[in-house]
Formats: structure tokens, sequence, C-alpha cells
């Protein structure tokens, strides 16, 4: 199904891991899907995985989600960037702990790589932590010309755990 006149379907991807970062994805997405400008349209199942580029430091929880949107994508950004800055995420370290992290990886089929925004998300395919929840919801969806369940079957998901089932976990 294609999104509505003026929307364009965007995949974001979901993670934290301090804190309560299961709640504050539920939040970030009712969020999100409460704006006129922007409605979710599917989340993954609820995954707990190891941490990735920076090992020393807890699980994460990690999910993706499915929008549809009128915001243009540096809208989008600044909109999940907003959503961040509201559940206290503080940066410190890269890829150190955080009570939520928001991405936008991909926007309709846009490529772009601006000073803010890289589209798709230049690190995606590499994660197990990305690529097996957006298998759930888009596992047909195009990145640099391969879907997403294709990247999956190549990238590591050791230790990858489904931690809720249900689709409707963030509701
Ligand atoms: P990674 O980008 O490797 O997942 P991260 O999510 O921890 O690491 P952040 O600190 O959340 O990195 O983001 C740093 C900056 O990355 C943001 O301020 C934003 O300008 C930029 N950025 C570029 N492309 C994207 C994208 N597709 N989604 C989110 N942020 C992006
Ligand atoms: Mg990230
Ligand atoms: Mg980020």
């Amino acid at each position: 199904m294609s999104p509505e006149a003026g929307f364009q379907r965007a995949a974001l991807g979901l993670g934290g891991n301090l804190g309560e970062p299961r709640h504050l994805m539920a939040q970030a997405l009712k969020a999100l899907d409460e704006r006129d400008d922007c409605r979710v349209v599917s989340v993954s199942r609820l995954y707990k995985t190891p941490p990735w580029g920076k090992l020393d430091q807890a699980d994460f929880f990690n999910a993706c989600a499915l929008v549809e949107t009128c915001l243009d994508p540096v809208a989008l950004l600044d909109l999940c960037l907003e959503i961040e800055r509201g559940m206290k995420r503080v940066r410190t370290e890269r890829w150190g702990p955080r009570t939520i992290d928001l991405d936008v990886l991909t926007y309709g089929q846009i490529v772009l790589d601006s000073e803010r925004l890289t589209l798709p998300h230049p690190r995606m395919t590499e994660r197990g932590f990305v690529m097996m929840p957006l298998t759930d919801i888009a596992p047909d969806l195009k990145i640099g010309g391969k879907p997403v369940e294709g990247w999956l079957k190549d990238v590591d998901v050791t230790g990858i755990e489904v931690a809720d089932a249900d689709p409707d976990w963030w509701r």
C-alpha cells in the first residue's frame, strides 16, 4: 500500500541501553504517531542485542518502525533529535550508552550525503540489530539495490534475541 499524497514512507531505527529504553522507545513511537505530520505504520518486534562498536556497556534494546510523513528528510531528522533531547539523551562518547537513539534509516528512495544527514543510514547494513528488526517489517526494502532480507543473511546476528514478539509492544 502506498502512502497518501504528500506523504513519504521512512524507516526509523530505535535503540537504547540506559534507564528504561523499552519504555522510552514506546514513548517515542507514540509521540510520532500522535502528530499530524507523521504516523507510525508498522513496528518490528522488540529485540535485546549485544553492544556494537563499543563493547564494554550494557545490552541494548532495538527495534525499527515504518512511518509515513509529510516532513522532509531533514525535518524528520530534527524531529528525531528533538525527541531524543526530550528523553535526556546526552552525547558523550561515540556509540556509548544512551537512553534513546532514533535514526532515520531510509526516506523513500532518497540517497543523500549532506553534513547533517546521510541516507540511507551509512552503517545500517552492517548491523544485525538493524537488519533483523527491519526484516520484520520491510524485508523487500532495497538498500543499495539489495533487499533488507538479503543484507540480513550476510550480517552477524550473534547474541540478538527477541525480547517481545508482540508487534504492539509499544502501544
Ligand atoms: P550511528 O549514526 O553510527 O548510528 P549514533 O546514532 O549514536 O551513531 P548520533 O550521536 O545519534 O549517532 O548522531 C550524530 C549525528 O549523526 C546526528 O546529529 C545527525 O546529524 C547525523 N546523522 C547523519 N545521518 C543520519 C541519519 N540517517 N540518521 C540519524 N542521524 C544522522
Ligand atoms: Mg545510531
Ligand atoms: Mg543517532
